[in-house]
């Protein structure tokens, strides 16, 4: 049976333990309840040791992804960086490194690690290099903002947007602590895109439709690439790929995904 990983177990602190609030890295509360916080890193000694465990949890997960064939050095980065325990309910910390997606309300999910990856990786091999890092990117889908806040770490602006006011707001709520002021949350219908922060060098949806909506071509810049689940003609969910060159847009259809539906309309 696969080992599963020792986070929080190895930690002296657990997401019901209410005298050490969840944001730590954000928590002045902490610092007056458990005292001397340390200059340099700005954390308590109890949220410093939180910090390493779930660093080396993370490694762990960086190496999994690795196996599975994820290369970007930059996406290894920013997936060994981003704490997705931050995105996910307590009750469900303690899986927050493992290859799954979990619930976070609404009928949503966060898409598992392996996914989040297979398509930003997609998304940055579309491009020449430092595109990506010097352009705009428009995520649709926000949900916790896990994905966001990954993205954040690789373009030079994320937009995201997400139907659901309930996700919006917790996702502002979880991003905070990470002060990211290049990812911008949009409360909105994606399928529209989000023309104001148009042309994107990238979009990136997290919902599967039936097919990719005009808005998304027309604000996607030439040399742009869509990464997206979509239905595809034998009626199953795939990985597609568009890139807009030139001359037109080129479409790949890869492996079968499955991913929440893309609706219309805000809720
Ligand atoms: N990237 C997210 C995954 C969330 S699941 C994460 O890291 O957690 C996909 C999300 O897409 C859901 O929250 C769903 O409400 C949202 N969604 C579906 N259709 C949408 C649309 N038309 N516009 C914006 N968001 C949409």
């Amino acid at each position: 049976m696969a080992q599963r990983p020792g986070f929080p177990a190895r930690m002296d602190w657990s997401p019901h333990d209410t005298r050490i609030p969840k944001n730590i890295a954000n928590s002045r509360d902490q610092i007056k309840a458990t005292g001397r916080k340390d200059v340099k890193s700005g954390l308590t000694p109890a949220a410093q040791g939180h910090g390493l465990d779930s660093q080396a949890v993370r490694a762990r997960m960086v190496r999994k992804l690795a196996e599975q064939g994820i290369a970007h050095p930059d996406l290894m980065a920013a997936l060994g960086a981003v704490e997705r325990h931050r995105f996910v309910d307590s009750a469900l910390v303690n899986q927050a490194y493992e290859d799954t997606s979990l619930p976070i309300g609404l009928g949503q999910t966060i898409s598992k690690p392996g996914v989040v990856a297979r398509m930003i990786e997609l998304l940055l091999q579309g491009h020449e290099e430092g595109q990506i890092r010097a352009g705009r990117v428009l995520e649709v889908g926000t949900g916790c903002g896990y994905q966001a806040a990954v993205l954040g770490r690789l373009a030079r602006e994320v937009y995201s947007i997400e139907r659901l006011r309930g996700l919006h707001d917790k996702a502002r709520q979880n991003l905070r602590p990470f002060r990211l002021p290049n990812v911008h949350l949009l409360f909105g219908d994606g399928t529209q895109g989000y023309a104001k922060g148009a042309p994107y060098a990238g979009i990136i949806a997290a919902a599967g439709g039936n097919a990719v909506p005009q808005a998304w071509i027309d604000q996607l810049a030439v040399g742009g690439r869509i990464v997206a689940p979509m239905e595809t003609a034998s009626g199953q969910q795939a990985l597609v790929v568009m890139d807009k060159l030139e001359r037109g847009l080129k479409r790949s259809v890869l492996e079968a995904v499955h991913f929440v539906p893309l609706k219309s309309g805000i809720a």
